[in-house]
């Protein structure tokens, strides 16, 4: 089909790469998941943002790959990982009650998350529901725009 020629396929493996990030009200919320869930997420690549990365291994014992804490650039980290592939699941538990100070990453991250077409639970229902799903052990198809193919046919 035509519309095909303007995504970009790009194969998730079995093995997904995580990053889990939670902003200061939420870390709570995200290791008490993450330790519920230690089974399922330790067949996986763990990363995140500083801090939570931190905490994780502490309280739950299991290896989580820290980059810089968010305010201090973990979110662009994070980005630039998904747009080179290395990172392909998201969960991110944001703080919906408190401004950030760098909002502006917050938003840059789940923007390229979108765009790259990666799996993103930015709360506990949605993450149980991502969890489950039998994708998780499965290879998937990420369909990823081709904005340059749009952009030239205007
Ligand atoms: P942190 O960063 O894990 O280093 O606290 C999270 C964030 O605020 O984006």
């Amino acid at each position: 089909m035509e519309v095909d020629k303007d995504f970009q396929i790009v194969t998730m493996k079995k093995q997904k790469h995580i990053a889990l990030i939670a902003h200061d009200n939420r870390k709570e919320d995200l290791i008490e998941w993450v330790s519920t869930n230690k089974d399922k997420l330790g067949r996986h690549f763990l990363c995140g943002t500083g801090t939570t990365a931190k905490m994780i291994t502490n309280a739950v014992h299991l290896p989580v790959k820290a980059f810089n804490s968010g305010p201090l650039g973990g979110d662009q980290q994070i980005g630039c990982r998904i747009v080179e592939g290395d990172i392909d699941f998201m969960i991110f538990f944001w703080d919906p009650l408190t401004a950030q100070p760098h909002d502006p990453d917050v938003k840059a991250l789940l923007r390229i998350a979108v765009l790259y077409d990666i799996p993103i639970a930015t709360n506990k229902s949605t993450a149980d529901f991502l969890l489950s799903s039998p994708l998780m052990y499965e290879e998937y198809d990420r369909k990823i725009i081709d904005f340059s193919k749009r952009m030239h046919r205007k």
